[in-house]
């Protein structure tokens, strides 16, 4: 049984490399599953259920496994791992991902029952506050997430800053990270159960939910180009090209989608002076903020002279301390940085992960 599913699925793997682009949509819009190896965890591992007729699927646990690929896949098959996984996903370029528990089942990846219950689980190769992880990796994993939430209807958004609800069938779920998981007893600890505090700092919350809400942009979002992207008159490649957007031009999205030539596309108002036109939505990742948007601080924020956690230090904003968008966004140590002309602090650069 477990033999025949692993042939299948490997076969489904290669018609899906062979035949498609990044980030392609079918008509409707949607996402096929990503392509994943099958190595089952140890049956003991987790709970067999009957996912959505007995839990909904409504959070999606991002975690940093503390060990290698080979090594995360290599424990969830030894039976005294009393914990498991539905995802692996490797740090590397491309990145190869292996899922271990059906996602009908119940994983025990967050030290709470009611959120494993109420989850799916991704384990990241790597350790937590060291791993840089490889942009295929964001990428890989961004896909898997997407997937889930075009599947049960979870909000592809990440939960930022705060502990979530005790109750994990409070509000509509979404992305969050283990760290932001309650302590099942003291809901306003965070990690579960041993207080985890992965992704940790290494982990670029802005560079992964801007492939998370890839193809699944609304009007007034703010997105930043891949690629050297072309910039059509119409939705289509068969549209005149008006302008090319260098890699990292940021913009906003003004019209769309449209699904057409196998590639939803968006209508971009792009900044640094490149035309406005339609663009293939595979290569205009969301990003929380684009130039001359304004931008408030959440804490007493560090602001320095280069997108860097290691920059000279040149001020502090306070917490609420707004400013407008001049620059980036750049990632970098972590973090997607943006530089600010803040009202009363000096002008700098800081981790978006802290403005709103
Ligand atoms: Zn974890």
């Amino acid at each position: 049984m477990r033999g025949t599913r692993r042939t299948v699925l490997k076969a489904a793997a290669a018609a899906v490399a062979g035949g498609s682009v990044l980030g392609a949509v079918d008509a409707a819009g949607a996402h096929s599953k990503p392509p994943m190896d099958w190595v089952a965890a140890d049956a003991s591992n987790y709970t067999d259920a009957d996912r959505e007729s007995d839990y909904d699927v409504r959070w999606f646990v991002v975690h940093v496994a503390e060990g290698s690929y080979e090594g995360t896949i290599a424990w969830f098959q030894d039976p005294d791992a009393n914990g498991s996984t539905h995802y692996v996903v490797e740090n590397d370029d491309p990145a190869d991902a292996t899922r271990m528990v059906a996602e009908e089942d119940v994983a025990w990846h967050a030290g709470n029952w009611g959120y494993n219950a109420h989850s799916l689980g991704l384990e990241h190769e790597g350790y937590t506050d060291e791993t840089a992880f490889t942009d295929a990796l964001y990428e890989k994993s961004a896909r898997i997430a997407q997937w889930a939430g075009e599947t049960y209807g979870f909000p592809l958004r990440v939960r930022r800053y705060d502990v979530a609800p005790c109750d994990p069938t409070d509000g509509a779920g979404g992305v969050i990270g283990h760290d932001r998981i309650p302590d099942p007893d003291d809901c306003d600890s965070g990690g579960g159960a041993g207080a985890h505090t992965d992704p940790g700092s290494t982990w670029n919350w802005g560079r992964y939910e801007g492939y998370l809400r890839r193809n699944h942009l609304d009007v007034w979002d703010s997105v930043v180009t891949d690629a050297d992207l072309s910039v059509r008159d119409g939705p289509g490649t068969y549209y005149s090209r008006v302008d090319v957007a260098p890699e990292g031009t940021s913009g906003t999205v003004i019209d769309g989608p449209v699904d057409n030539d196998g590639y939803r596309w968006y209508e971009v108002a792009y900044d640094d002076g490149v035309a406005n036109g339609w663009s293939a939505a595979p290569w205009v990742p969301y990003s929380r903020f684009d130039v001359w948007q304004d931008a408030t601080t959440r804490v007493d924020l560090s602001v320095r002279d280069a997108p860097s956690t290691t920059a000279d230090r040149v001020d502090v904003a306070p917490e609420g301390t707004t400013g407008t968008v001049v620059d980036g966004p750049v990632d970098n140590d972590g973090y997607r940085w943006f530089e600010l002309d803040y009202d009363g602090a000096a002008t700098g650069w800081s981790a978006g992960y802290y403005l709103d």
